[in-house]
C-alpha cells in the first residue's frame, strides 16, 4: 500500500537518504530500526511530505509522487498524502493550552470542517478507544507521558488515517508509561492498522512488527522478519547494532544465534 522507491534527501548538501526503497503491505506493521542519525525521522518525514525528498517515488494508496529536485509536488497532491497520514511523535506534540478533548476534535473541525457535536463525539469514541475518555476535560500538563501520548494517537487517528507513523512514539516514557502506550499501539495493528514506525526498542518492534528494516548512515542496510533480522542478521552492520541493544527482551524461545 505503502512503496517508496529510491528516495533521495539530503540536507544543506549532506545525504541524509539515499535511494531508500521501502514496500508496506495493507494492513502489516514496519519497524524502522537504526542508531541515531541514521535517517529513521527523516524517511517517516517523507512519507507525509514534511520533508521533500529529491529524488524518487512514493505511493501511497492509489496516489503517487516522482520527486524531483526542481519542483516540489503540487499542493493537492501534498493534502492527499497528509490526509492518508496521521503522525505520533517522541514528545507527543500536544496542544498544551487545549483540554485532551479539544486536541483530538481540533483537526477535524478546522481541517475537515466537522461540525463540533460530530467532531466532540468521534473525539470522545476515540478517546474510549485509548482508555482516555476519564481524562477528556484534563489539560496535557496534568498528563502523564503515557496518557498524553495516548491522546496524541487518538489525535493522530481523528481524520481515519490510512497509515500511521509512528516517531519513537515509547522513548519518552519510563518502561510503565511505555506499556500503555505499547498496549495500545498493539491493539491498533491487531485491528489491522497500516504503521511505519521509528523505534529503538526491540521488544515493541518484535511485538507487533511483521517487518523490520534497518537503516545506517540512510541506507537500508537490511529488512526482513524480526526474528530473523534480531537474532539471524545478514549484514554485519546489523548484527553490530543489535549486539548493542539489549536482547533480554526479546521472546525467550527466539534463540540468539549463539550470541
Ligand atoms: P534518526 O531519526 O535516525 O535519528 P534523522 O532522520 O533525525 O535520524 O536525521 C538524519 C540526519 O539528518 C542527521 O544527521 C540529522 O542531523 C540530519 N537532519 C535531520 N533533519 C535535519 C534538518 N531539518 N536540517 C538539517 N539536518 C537535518
Ligand atoms: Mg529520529
Amino acid at each position: 500500500m505503502i512503496r517508496l522507491q529510491g528516495i533521495v534527501k539530503s540536507f544543506d548538501g549532506n545525504p541524509v537518504l539515499r535511494e531508500v526503497d521501502v514496500d508496506i503491505a495493507e494492513g502489516s506493521v514496519t519497524a524502522l530500526v537504526g542508531p541515531s542519525g541514521s535517517g529513521k525521522s527523516t524517511l517517516l518525514r517523507c512519507v507525509n511530505l514534511l520533508e521533500v525528498p529529491e529524488a524518487g517515488t512514493l505511493r501511497l494508496g492509489d496516489v503517487q509522487v516522482r520527486f524531483r529536485a526542481d519542483a516540489r509536488p503540487p499542493r493537492e497532491t501534498v493534502q492527499q498524502m497528509r490526509r492518508q497520514t496521521g503522525m505520533v511523535f517522541q514528545n507527543f506534540q500536544l496542544f498544551p493550552h487545549q483540554s485532551a478533548l479539544d486536541n483530538v476534535m481540533e483537526g477535524l473541525v478546522t481541517v475537515q470542517k466537522w461540525d463540533r457535536p460530530r467532531a466532540r463525539a468521534r473525539a470522545m469514541e476515540l478517546l474510549e478507544k485509548v482508555g482516555m475518555a476519564a481524562k477528556a476535560d484534563a489539560w496535557p500538563a496534568t498528563l502523564s507521558g503515557g496518557q498524553q501520548q495516548r491522546v496524541a494517537i487518538a489525535r493522530a487517528l481523528a481524520p481515519s488515517p490510512r497509515v500511521m507513523l509512528c516517531d519513537e512514539p515509547t522513548s519518552a516514557l519510563d518502561p510503565t508509561l511505555a506499556g500503555e502506550v505499547v498496549e495500545v499501539l498493539q491493539q491498533l495493528a491487531a485491528e489491522g492498522m497500516t504503521m511505519l514506525m521509528a523505534t529503538h526498542d526491540l521488544r515493541l518492534a518484535a511485538s507487533i512488527a511483521q517487518q523490520v528494516i534497518f537503516l545506517e548512515g540512510g541506507t537500508v542496510v537490511e529488512a526482513g522478519a524480526p526474528r530473523q533480522v534480531f537474532t539471524q542478521p545478514r549484514d554485519a552492520r546489523t548484527a553490530a547494532f543489535v549486539s548493542t541493544l539489549t536482547q533480554s527482551v526479546l521472546p525467550a524461545d527466539w534463540g540468539m544465534n549463539g550470541r
